[in-house]
């Protein structure tokens, strides 16, 4: 295919572009302000499981103690009934022997009770403590991870402009393209996977980095400057400028 030697040029601005938003695509696929998203996100979720099972362990104990205090109301009004009893005076001597040990177990009861609420009251102390520090943790971890997408955002808006800086400057060079020239470029970039042409300095291929010689560096140096040459390694268009050592 024969195009021309300037036009052949023209190319390496096409090209520089597609460097550029490649560049741009891969910085946006391995942005460092998403893993940071993620761990952020990741801790958060943690922290708020923490603060459930803080939660759920408080509501258990205010349960219990709730239960106990019922039970020593219970042996309370007991207790106080059978009192009434023995005050009343109305009662055998049958039946104030045996309210008396029935009072006393009561009483043992009660301190019982008192003793086991006691304790429940100390570990829902340290429950509610938890808890609170669960939560502040957790308000933490939000706060940290709405910096981090902030910044990730920002971060991806800074590419999208570039992105589109350098997609209407492509537009531009590749405006100024013949469509045959263009299409030969468009097809080998689909098959890089980059860039379709590259400027051949100090006889090495720009684009991938093998310098030519022998039999390959004679046909590009006697081609004519109108001839389109490529490289035999990556295809390439190859672009000869004034500095590609032929
Ligand atoms: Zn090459």
């Amino acid at each position: 295919m024969k195009a021309d030697h300037f036009d052949q040029q023209k190319l390496l601005a096409l090209a520089a572009e597609d460097v550029a938003l490649g560049q741009l695509a891969h910085r946006r696929r391995t942005l460092p302000e998403n893993a940071a998203v993620e761990a952020a996100a990741e801790s958060e979720r943690e922290l708020a499981a923490a603060a459930v099972r803080a939660e759920t362990e408080v509501r258990d104990l205010q349960r219990e103690v709730k239960r106990l205090e019922g039970d020593v109301e219970t042996v309370r009004a007991r207790a106080a009934r059978d009192q009434g009893l023995l005050d009343s005076g109305s009662v055998s001597a049958k039946q104030m022997t045996d309210l008396q040990h029935e009072m006393q177990s009561l009483a043992r009861r009660q301190t019982d009770l008192e003793d086991q609420e006691l304790e429940l009251m100390e570990q829902l102390e340290t429950a509610e403590a938890a808890l609170a520090e669960a939560r502040r943790g957790q308000e933490t971890a939000q706060a940290e991870l709405e910096r981090a997408r902030k910044l990730r955002d920002d971060a991806l808006a800074d590419i999208a402009d570039g992105t589109a800086q350098h997609e209407a400057a492509r537009t531009e060079a590749a405006a100024r393209i013949p469509a045959d020239l263009l299409a030969l470029y468009e097809r080998i970039r689909t098959q890089t996977g980059g860039t379709g042409a590259a400027v051949l300095k100090a006889r090495q291929c720009q684009g991938c980095r093998i310098e030519l010689f022998g039999k390959e560096l004679a046909t590009v140096r006697n081609a004519d400057p109108h001839e389109v040459v490529r490289c035999d390694n990556c295809g390439r268009i190859l672009v000869r400028t004034a500095e590609s050592g032929l």
